[in-house]
């Protein structure tokens, strides 16, 4: 979209030993020649967190968080809070990712909490929306991408301070992407429910993209990047997605 700054982010999930911290460090050191052209993030395991923002110190490469808890501190065995990946010099967390939406039946109402403890901790939050292929076969993908939007959009959200990600729950990890005309079609959607809200808010698109179908996804309009999983894991994958943004 003419006046947005493209996001290419990769999405870890739960994966990254520390055998894999080259690949941060291969993309850290490309991506200062991408910058130009877009932000790139890496969201990997929250064990990796502090060491990759080392990694990419000084690069134009960011760090961010997968998800973060709504609270700062407390008792909560096992979360983590978007103050505590701030502290790890985190700039992003991804908030109602489909995977904790389904796993741990995140609803709307904690997607938005989520989101905004992380910008109360100065953290971007990428709010995550997208359809079943149950629902898309029944024609109600704007209905459940609207009401996801509607009930997970932080309070207070800026085109700066949050990134909407268009994710069909069926086109993640399967290989399989909606057509570009159905992309556009929830795009535009999007950009015409945000942009009295929050004028020039990036939204990305993510679900199996790859580097042969980036730049043709990347065209459509009002996508302004991508949210990538799988191809992400690898430096070379993921910069040439980048690359072709
Ligand atoms: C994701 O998990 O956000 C994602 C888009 O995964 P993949 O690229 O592997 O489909």
């Amino acid at each position: 979209t003419p006046g947005i700054r493209p996001l290419v982010a990769g999405n870890w999930k739960m994966n990254g030993l520390r055998a894999r911290l080259g690949e941060i460090k291969r993309v850290a050191d490309a991506s200062d020649a991408l910058a130009p052209n877009c932000d790139l993030l890496l969201c990997p395991p929250a064990t990796l967190t502090y060491v990759a923002t080392t990694l990419a110190q000084d690069t134009a490469l960011c760090i961010g968080g997968q998800d973060c808890h709504p609270e700062s501190s407390g008792a909560h065995t096992g979360d983590v809070s978007a103050a505590m990946l701030a502290d790890c010099f985190a700039t992003h967390v991804i908030a109602g990712h489909s995977e904790r939406r389904a796993d741990h039946g995140e609803s709307d109402d904690l997607v938005r909490q989520k989101a905004e403890a992380a910008h109360a901790a100065g953290l971007i939050a990428i709010v995550c929306v997208g359809e079943t292929r149950f629902e898309r076969e029944n024609g109600e993908t704007i209905a459940v991408v609207g009401r996801q939007l509607e009930g997970s959009l932080p309070v207070g959200a800026t085109a700066r301070n949050t990134v909407i990600a268009y994710e069909p729950v069926w086109a993640i990890g399967t290989g399989l992407t909606p057509s570009l005309e159905d992309i556009g079609e929830v795009h535009d959607f999007l950009r015409q429910r945000t942009e009295t809200l929050a004028p020039g808010m990036r939204l990305l698109y993510g679900g199996s993209v790859k580097p042969d179908n980036a730049g043709a996804i990347m065209g459509v309009a009002n996508v302004d990047g991508a949210l990538v999983g799988g191809a992400s894991l690898d430096a070379g994958g993921f910069l040439a997605i980048a690359e072709a943004t």
